[in-house]
């Protein structure tokens, strides 16, 4: 009980100021969650490493009971006419993500987007946006209470700002596709046909620069 009171005064506490930060690479975060990417994600792990992205992609149709959470995120058709949310593969104890193995993140460099603000959330509020500190971090975080702030609120910001452009980017190609589907100009949606239309959409949007 007294456990759970701490916990719960830790946790307002972080609402009112988050403690300080320093990334042990622990990779705990890493397996606890699924990861949803961006086209743009996917390409650069696989510009970067040599990657097939059919190797380290997946899809998913979340469950009811985490719904909210996926609010808004892209949906692309699949030959079922169901809407999937692109994501990484798992890794292979099925749980968290494929490029951890219980340590430092393996595509670090290049890794999404999304993974770059954690233990904080970029969130819009009221007066322009800002960083919210996710407490349920506090449950397994270790890099969480160091003694020396090392978070990079400044350069974390302007990922931030890269992965709302990119999210943009990325609801318009998936709709883009949609709409393809519907009119029945892909003969066979599915994953594989979905990271093979946007890589080729990317790759194009390369040669062209
Ligand atoms: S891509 Fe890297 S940082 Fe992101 S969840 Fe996977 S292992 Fe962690
Ligand atoms: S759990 Fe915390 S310390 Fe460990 S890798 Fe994630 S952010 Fe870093």
């Amino acid at each position: 009980m007294r456990q759970r009171v701490l916990l719960f005064l830790k946790k307002v506490k972080a609402f009112i100021k988050a403690p300080n930060f320093a990334c042990t690479q622990c990779g705990e975060c890493c397996s606890r969650y699924m990861i949803c990417v961006t086209h743009k994600d996917a390409y650069r792990v696989a510009k970067e490493y040599g990657l097939n992205p059919h190797d380290f992609l997946d899809c998913i149709i979340p469950e009811k009971s985490v719904e909210e959470t996926y609010k808004g995120v892209p949906r692309f058709l699949g030959e079922d006419g169901k809407r999937w949310v692109l994501c990484f593969k798992t890794n292979n104890e099925n749980s968290g993500c494929c490029f951890n193995n219980g340590g430092p993140c393996s595509i670090y460099p290049v890794r999404p987007l999304v993974c770059r603000a954690f233990p904080f959330l970029w969130r819009r509020l009221l007066h322009g946006h800002k960083f919210i500190f996710n407490s349920e971090a506090l449950e397994f975080c270790k890099g969480l209470g160091a003694k020396e702030n090392k978070f990079d609120f400044e350069s974390v910001a302007r990922d931030m700002i890269q992965s709302e452009k990119e999210d943009k980017e990325y609801a318009k190609l998936v709709d883009e596709w949609n709409k393809l589907v519907e009119r029945k100009k892909i003969k066979s949606p599915s994953l594989d046909s979905f990271i093979d239309f946007f890589m080729k959409t990317l790759s194009e949007e390369e040669n062209e620069l």
